[in-house]
Formats: structure tokens, sequence, C-alpha cells
């Protein structure tokens, strides 16, 4: 059975808000029920729907009240104030088990290290296991490849050759650019994926690309975020964690593990402002402190910057030409 086959008959939870979507006026309230399931039916999902309708039940009609209890539609007398009503959200289940098509599959990572750095004092060695522990808890236990974004001028040399000696890539982009070079490296890996598999993003700042990307296309997706977004995510994913705690929650199981690991670089080292690569530790800090590199980390900068003061130009310049025409609009008011 497939991640969406399963979707399709599980259950669905619906959190209505009756305040900003009341009962249409002349809408019979017995029919609230069937018409949402006959939505969800009308798109293949038909497992069993559970509806808790808040609002201030005092100012709704008794007659509604009974309609929706009769329908098994359950009614909350307390309209929740809205934090009471994402935290009933952030209670529901995200962490689904592996699916069979995807139990063995491998698993890519693109990990943001601006939104999500590792933590003070953390051992980097203990990323990589804590990653799988997490996966494996979920029967997910294909290989797994993680790439680390980050400006890594600022990152510790300890740091980078604790992820490289654990097979980690690390990949060097700025603040400005760091969004789109992880999503030109996740769309040029989906090209070459034929087969099922999971992506995972660490990030709190990509949420709208993917949601596009899974308009488009459909795969199976892990998100960690180093806070929690407030509103329920419109991104659709199988998994999701906090960084620290997804980093914490295996921290004392896998240190005795990795104080024997290997030390020698495996990971790759990229440098996606020059798209150039290295296979050694000290090349790939001589390349970032090159007159290449830095020549080419100016040019982007000076792009972003005059790209920035054009975007603020025709800003002002709508603003102030709506001023204008406001103003002369009010004068051919006058000489009415
Ligand atoms: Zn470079």
């Amino acid at each position: 059975m497939s991640l969406n086959d399963a979707a399709k008959t599980g259950k669905i939870a619906v959190w209505w808000d009756m305040k900003e979507c009341p009962v249409p006026e002349g809408i019979d309230a017995h029919r609230v029920r069937p018409s949402i399931e006959g939505g969800f039916k009308e798109l293949g999902y038909s497992g069993p729907v559970s509806i808790t309708a808040y609002g201030d039940q005092k100012q709704t009609p008794e007659y509604l009240l009974r309609a929706l209890s009769s329908t098994g539609v359950a009614v909350e007398v307390i309209r929740p104030q809205p934090t009471e009503l994402i935290s009933a959200t952030n209670k529901w289940g995200k962490n689904y088990a592996a699916t069979p098509e995807y139990a063995t599959a491998k698993i890519h990572v693109w990990w943001d290290m601006f939104d999500c750095p590792i933590p003070d004092g953390y051992d980097a060695r203990l990323v990589r296991p804590s990653l799988e522990g997490a996966f494996k808890e979920l029967g997910y236990s294909g290989p797994v490849s993680i790439t680390a974004f980050g400006d890594h001028t600022q990152t510790p040399k300890r740091h980078l050759q604790a992820l490289s000696s654990t097979g980690i890539d690390v990949a060097h982009a700025t603040l400005g650019v760091i969004s789109s070079r992880i999503f030109d490296d996740l769309m040029e890996w989906r090209g070459r994926i034929t087969t099922p598999a999971t992506m995972m993003i660490i990030s709190d700042g990509v949420e709208e690309l993917i949601a596009k990307l899974q308009q488009r296309i459909k795969f199976n997706l892990f998100w960690a975020y180093s806070c929690r977004p407030w509103t329920m995510s419109v991104v659709l994913t199988s998994a999701e964690w906090l960084w620290d705690s997804l980093l914490a929650a295996t921290k004392r199981h896998v240190l005795r593990n990795c104080s024997a690991s290997v030390v020698e670089s495996t990971g790759m080292f990229y440098c996606k402002l020059c798209y150039t690569k290295r296979t050694l530790l000290d090349k790939f800090i001589k390349h970032l402190s090159s007159k290449k590199h830095l020549s080419q980390e100016g040019c982007i900068t000076d792009r972003r910057r005059r790209a920035k003061k054009h975007r603020l130009f025709w800003l002002k310049a709508r603003v102030s030409f709506s001023k204008e025409q406001a103003v002369e609009e009010c004068s051919l008011v006058e000489e009415l």
C-alpha cells in the first residue's frame, strides 16, 4: 500500500471555526457532514471523518446545534481562542510509519545551517546518527545522504572535519542565495532519481517553494525546523521534527559508538557560488579564501544589492505615482 493509498483510507479530523465559516442561511445543518464527506470522497478519501465545530455556541441557534450533533458533529460549547485551536492542531500526529515502498528507499537531506545551526557544544559527528536514528524509529532504513549548506567561511574547521568524517557533504552558500541553491540542488536530484525516494528539508524558509513543487510532483517529504510554524503548514509531510529535539533525542545513545568512528573525510566539499568542488577539506578552505572565490562572492552580493535597489525604486515610484494620481483625482472632484 503506497503512502497515498494509506492516506486515502486513513482517519480525517476536521477542526471547524464556525465564527469564520458559519452554516450559511437556508442550508440545513444536517447536510454539513454529508457535504464534507462528499467533498473528500470526490478526491478519493474514504476514511472515517471526525468533525469538531468551534464557535460561540450561546449565539448558535439550538436547532442548528441539535442538527449538527445528530449527524455526529462534536460541538465545543466555548469557542477556543486561536491559540487553543493551534495547540489542538499541534498535537495532531505528524510522524507516520514508513510504508513498504519507502522503507528501504534512499533518503536525501538538504540542511540549511543558517536556520538550523549546530548547537553550541554539540559534537557535529552526532548529526548523521541522530537523523538516521529518527528515521529508523519510523521504519526507514534506506541509505541516507546529507548536504550541509551554510556560510562555511564561518563554520569552525572542527565542525567541517566532523561532518565530513561521517560522510556529510558540505556546500558553501551565502545567506542571500542559500534557499535558491538548496532548491536548485533539490530539483536536480529529483530529476535524477527515478525510484521511490524520500527528501528531507532542514530549514525554516523554503516552505513556499516546497509547497509549489508538491503541487507539480508527488514525493515523500520529511521536514525539520528550528521552531514550529505557528499556523498549520501547507506542505504535506510524512514526518516533522524540531531541530534541537531531533539532535538531542539520540545524543546519549550514539555517543559511545561515535567515539570510535572513522575520522578521515568521506564527504565532498562544494562551493555553490563558483559551482566547484574539492575532495579535501584544506583545499576547500583554501578555495574559500582564494581571489577567484572572493571576486565571485563580491559579484553575487553586488548583483543582489542592485536588484534590491531596483525593486525599491519601482516600489517607491509606484507609491508616489498613486499619490499623484490621488491628488489629481481629488482636484478633478473639486473642479466638478
Ligand atoms: Zn567559490
